[in-house]
């Protein structure tokens, strides 16, 4: 009979590979988990002991065009960053890293935690997308609010100033969208259409 394991650890089984184990009994302390763990592929079982990773703190800058905040965040001893990278702080702020400094004025790209000094992130609870606009031969600009999960399809309608659009191609920072959907957190241009009988004039 199956049992519902309370717990689940990730480490890789010696016997098949997989990495997902159910606790079968253990118990943790401040420095690691020590217990009984199986398999969830093949069945193994195994005492393990699993050191918990300290905790480390990053000074961290939150800045939004001339405002600028000073946070510490928090990450595990062995995670390595990269610019671009997303995460939730404790308050429920979404931050990207802008740039990561290591000490002596210089930036990278990446990084393992331990080497960053200070972390320069952006909130992005918001997004400003660019809308550029094809308005019977005209075309202009808009920018719109979105949030990084909001998902744009190729056909869909735009409501902008109580005017509709619908997109036609989306680009994004790899590739020209022009069917399917993409992600606003992706996205640096929109291209929409003004729809024939949208009825407000444009401002
Ligand atoms: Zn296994």
């Amino acid at each position: 009979m199956q049992k519902e394991a309370f717990e689940k650890k990730y480490l890789e089984c010696s016997n098949c590979g997989y990495t997902t184990h159910d606790v079968l009994k253990g118990r943790t302390s401040k420095a690691a988990f020590e217990g009984v763990v199986q398999c969830t592929k093949c069945g193994r079982v195994f005492s393990t002991v699993l050191r918990i990773p300290k905790i480390i703190k990053i000074p961290t800058i939150i800045s939004d065009g001339p405002v600028s905040e000073k946070i510490v965040t928090e990450f595990e001893e062995n995670d390595i960053v990269t610019v671009g990278d997303e995460f939730i702080i404790k308050d429920g702020r979404r931050l990207k890293i802008r740039s990561l400094d290591i000490g002596d004025n210089q930036r990278r790209k990446n990084a393992k935690i331990q080497d960053v000094k200070t972390m320069w992130v952006q909130q992005f609870d918001f997004l400003n997308l660019k809308v550029t606009i094809n308005d019977n031969g005209r075309s202009y600009s808009k920018k719109i609010k979105a949030e990084p999960d909001d998902e744009f399809i190729i056909g869909q309608v735009l409501a902008i100033a109580e005017t509709e659009y619908y997109v036609h191609a989306i680009k994004t920072c790899d590739r020209l969208v022009t069917k399917g959907i993409a992600e606003g957190r992706d996205i640096i241009r929109i291209y929409a259409k003004r729809k024939r009988n949208s009825s407000k004039p444009l401002s």
